[in-house]
């Protein structure tokens, strides 16, 4: 079933696959021509870098001029898994993947089709299969949506955990975390015995170490709000998620997570897209209290609403 996309890999073509997190774009990472394909597809800004997805922990080698004894316990502690990291790179690995940036970002990411594919086509960059600035995908309509229903896409029905990867900067004293994700802070804090920084966001751009925290992300059409104490009225062309708050009013744009932060965290996107399908104004998001932001996917999802909110 995978001959066909590992082929077009192979020959320089782009093809979308799952993997746990979200749908990934992916190109060979040694074929520069390959991988421009995807800024083009994506109207990705050429100085946000790309991450390199691997199928085995040896292969870090062929990308990062040094290993450190935390990046041993941090990959044999989550990957496969949600968890990118970053490294030095090696002089050999393409300035299009960097963006000219000194390091490389690497993942081995968990879900079996993808592990299969890099497998047998060999590593392969995959930013999220989403035009620029869009809802990343975690279903495979979501990327014939953006790029067209003949797009190659290894369909695999929904991701599992529907945020993107936590992108951690081991090269960076104290390590910094550029996004979080489903591996919490307090997880990395465990494993390497070091403190790191949580959810780095800097405020002026012109200097962010992590390129790709300046551009807008994740949002829908529809403009993304959190609900307020003092809202009381019902608006008829939005989607409200709620998690924790009765429920207002029932029907089918009144969502109720009742404390399933992962199924939010799963569906987030697909209800961002959802929301545009029915032309709505607005999604309105019951904001987090602090207790609820103890748990790591509830950090995810505060910093990707917060990101669509802009
Ligand atoms: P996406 O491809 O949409 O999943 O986004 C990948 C994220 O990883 C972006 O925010 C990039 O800026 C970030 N990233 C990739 N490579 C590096 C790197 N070498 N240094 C810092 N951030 C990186
Ligand atoms: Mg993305």
């Amino acid at each position: 079933m995978l001959d066909r996309y590992i082929n077009l890999l192979k020959t320089g073509e782009v093809v979308a696959f799952p993997t746990e997190t979200v749908y990934g774009l992916g190109a060979n990472a040694k074929n520069p021509d390959a991988i421009q394909k995807v800024f083009e597809i994506k109207g990705r800004p050429s100085d946000n870098p790309l991450i390199v997805h691997i199928s085995d922990k040896k292969q870090v080698e062929d990308f990062a001029s040094e290993v450190s004894d935390d990046a041993h316990k941090l990959m044999d502690a989550y990957w496969p898994g949600p968890l990118t990291l970053i490294f030095k790179k090696k002089p050999e690995v393409l300035d299009i993947i960097t963006a000219g940036l000194d390091t490389v970002a690497l993942r081995w990411p968990k879900h079996p089709l993808s592990q299969q594919l890099i497998a047998m086509a060999g590593p392969v960059v995959a930013p999220s299969a989403n035009s620029s600035g869009k809802p990343s995908p975690t279903k495979a309509e979501h990327v014939k949506e953006d790029f067209g229903t003949d797009f190659p896409v290894v369909d695999a029905g929904e991701t599992e955990i529907g945020l993107e990867s936590t992108v951690l900067d081991i090269t960076s004293k104290p390590y910094t975390i550029y996004r979080p994700g489903a591996v919490s802070a307090d997880e990395i804090e465990r494993v390497t015995d070091k403190g790191v920084i949580r959810d780095s966001n800097p405020s002026n751009n012109e200097t962010a170490k992590s390129p790709g925290t300046k551009y807008s992300h994740y949002s829908p059409k529809a403009k993304v709000r959190w609900i307020s104490d003092g809202d009381t009225t019902f608006v008829e062309e939005a989607l409200y998620l709620l998690h924790s708050q009765p429920t207002p009013r029932k029907n089918n744009r009144v969502i109720h997570y009742d404390g399933n932060f992962k199924k939010m965290a799963h569906e987030l996107y697909d209800r961002f897209r959802h929301a545009d399908h029915q032309q709505l104004q607005y999604v309105f998001i019951e904001p987090f209290s602090e207790e609820q932001l103890q748990n790591p996917i509830v950090q995810a999802l505060e910093n990707r609403i917060s990101k669509a909110i802009g």
